[in-house]
């Protein structure tokens, strides 16, 4: 027998299990399902809702099953009156504090509580309400926040402390004043978080939830005047069919785009298509700080929520940020000044509608930088302030979006599979790995490689940077000058690389950085729940469509040429520098040094058109 190993009765029958391995570890290997509503895989154990609570034989009262550990010989009962009846309490005792919302609560029927309540028999609660009702917190333009439906599980602090390293939410007061609140309760938009929504993706309730946008996206639909168009992340088309019902992971791009027809939007664009576009431009400014001694390592700017993360805890590395925008607002910049003459559009009627994984991108379409399409027009048709519009209009999550289509009733999994539209829909193969971490990376080497040593690419798969391992790195040979490069995803993660960064120790050239684990794909708009398997499934399926890809080279995208050659004219030329690269701004990490919030920038704008 393996010595690491000890044997345990479970409900009468004996298994094998780790020698450190929890109660529920335990349980689960031998394939009994023990209720859980704390415990959140990797995230958090917190032992505090007492619902995983199980009988072993000699302890006086029931075991939390999520901390206590086997031993050999143990004896594990997880169904029992008495078990069961504790485990009713425990809910009971939740819901007597918590408000009979479901039918209006985004997390109606995907929500652990009312699961866990349901299959437990609890139908009401005995007891009293002992809490007063709380204030929501909608000061983020990102996450909202019902104290009323949080159950005090911590899984939010967890994730918020130790995956991102933020902190901007903790306990405070003490008995039945306890809640989760940021500090002096200013409300999220007001302290230095970065609107990942990784709270939101772990949250076992509606307590923290995406804002919500569907309603004023319907409204746009519904608009004669308007021309909506709309653009998907890469990581959207493996998730969206997930969100459908469809298996973890499920690729569903052409079924994604012809339900996006079915509700309304005018054209059907890529997200990826931008992808192309920051190649180009990230890959040469990359080349451009190489060959002029530039500041080095250059870091990506993609992730939102990783750049409002070095604009509070690493302001003086902001040099190091590639000016790039991200994908989705180089759209919505391109979409309103080369697609609207294209089409002679008004721009002022073009709305765009970002489909995205990630709640931070809500906030980014709301950065005061973010209206260069308006700028570069103001001018030219004599516009007033009064004219103003963003870059993008809305920013939806996969999760908001699978709203969309039930409460339409566009029948997902009987859709054809259906092309993106001209010519902002296409792209290669380098793109749809943005989605992923490593992704961005990868994509820039094929590129940077080609250009730099002028020969094709016989191999385009840089597997150094793939996977799911915090941190990575790789070297690559370009003519004789080896480049270092280095990936990580999580923002403690990113803390490793820019301590080095901060010590003068930094040994690459380039650092790829997503905010949420496992990169966009595993990003806080995306479905609940995603776990590491899940995250690994959908990496998978991305992979898979960049190697069908006909073309896998960002510079080899012949729609990105002709954006060139009709109007950008080079990479980093004016009309780029313009449309396509940003600043950053130095916030503090008190409250009241937060710097600009999008929303309160966006109540000094008119809405789009
Ligand atoms: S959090 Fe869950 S139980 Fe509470 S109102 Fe929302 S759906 Fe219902
Ligand atoms: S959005 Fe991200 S940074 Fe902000 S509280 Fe949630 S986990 Fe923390
Ligand atoms: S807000 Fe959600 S994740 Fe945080 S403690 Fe409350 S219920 Fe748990």
């Amino acid at each position: 027998m393996d010595t690491t190993m000890v044997t345990v009765k479970i409900n009468g029958s004996e298994y094998p299990a780790p020698r450190n391995a929890t109660i529920l570890d335990a349980c689960t290997r031998a394939g009994f399902k023990v209720p859980t509503l704390c415990y959140c895989e990797d995230v958090a154990k917190n032992a505090s809702c007492a619902v995983c609570v199980v009988e072993v034989k000699g302890a006086k009262s029931l075991l939390r099953s999520c901390t206590a550990c086997v031993h050999e010989g143990m004896e594990i009962v997880t169904n029992s009156p008495r078990i069961r009846d504790a485990r009713k309490t425990s809910v009971e005792l939740l819901l007597a504090n918590h408000p009979s919302d479901c039918l209006a609560c985004l997390r109606n029927q995907n929500c652990e509580l009312q699961t866990l309540a349901a299959d437990l028999g609890v139908r009401g609660s005995r007891f009293v309400r002992t809490k007063k009702a709380e204030k929501l917190d909608t000061t983020s333009p990102s996450v909202h926040r019902d104290p009323n439906k949080c159950i005090l599980c911590g899984r939010c602090i967890a994730v918020c402390q130790n995956v991102q390293t933020v902190s901007a939410i903790g306990l405070s007061g003490r008995g039945i004043r306890t809640k989760i609140s940021t500090y002096m309760e200013k409300g999220l938009g007001n302290v230095a978080c970065t609107y990942c929504g990784q709270c939101a993706l772990v949250c076992p309730t509606g307590a923290i939830v995406e804002r919500d946008e569907t309603d004023e996206v319907f409204e746009e639909l519904s608009n004669p005047d308007k021309v909506v168009i709309v653009q998907t992340a890469p990581a959207i088309r493996v998730g969206i069919g997930e969100a459908m019902g469809l298996e973890p992971g499920s690729l569903v791009t052409g079924q994604m785009v012809a339900a996006l027809r079915r509700l309304g939007f005018r054209k059907v664009f890529d997200t990826q298509f931008a992808a192309d576009l920051t190649i180009l431009e990230e890959g040469h400014e990359l080349i451009r700080r190489l060959r002029t001694n530039g500041t080095l390592p250059m870091i990506t700017s993609c992730s939102p929520g990783w750049i409002k993360f070095a604009e509070h805890f690493y302001p003086s590395s902001l040099a190091h940020l590639s000016t790039c925008k991200s994908p989705q607002q180089m759209f919505g910049a391109v979409a309103k000044t080369y697609y609207a003459s294209k089409t002679g559009i008004d721009p002022r009627n073009i709305v765009v509608v970002s489909v995205m994984p990630c709640t931070a991108k809500k906030f980014e379409a709301r950065r005061p930088e973010m209206m260069s399409a308006f700028e570069y027009w103001k001018d030219k048709r004599a516009w007033s302030e009064t004219d103003a519009f963003y870059d993008v209009d809305y920013v939806l999550t996969t999760r908001e979006l699978a709203r969309m289509f039930r409460e339409t009733g566009v029948r997902f999994s009987s859709l054809p599979s259906e092309e993106f539209d001209h010519p902002l829909g296409e792209s290669t193969g380098a793109a749809v790995i943005f989605g992923a971490t490593g992704g961005v990376m990868e994509a820039a080497l094929r590129t940077a490689y080609e250009v730099v040593t002028g020969t094709p690419l016989t191999n385009v798969e840089f597997t150094a940077v793939r996977g799911m391992e915090g941190l990575k790195e790789a070297s690559v040979d370009m003519n004789g000058t080896v480049v270092k490069v280095a990936v990580a995803h999580t923002l403690k993660n990113a803390r490793t690389l820019l301590d080095q960064i901060e010590r003068g120790e930094s040994p690459y050239a380039f650092i790829e950085i997503m905010t949420c684990p496992g990169g966009c794909l595993g990003g806080g708009g995306q479905p609940i729940p995603t776990t590491w398997a899940v995250r690994r499934q959908r990496a998978e399926s991305l992979y898979r469509e960049d190697a069908g890809k006909p073309v896998r080279k960002s510079h080899e995208n012949p729609h990105i040429t002709a954006l060139y050659k009709e109007f950008l004219k080079e990479p980093l030329g004016d009309m780029s520098h313009h449309l396509l690269h940003t600043s950053y701004e130095r916030r503090g990490l008190r409250p009241w040094t937060a710097g600009s919030n999008g929303q309160q920038h966006a109540a000094s704008v008119r809405p789009a058109g």
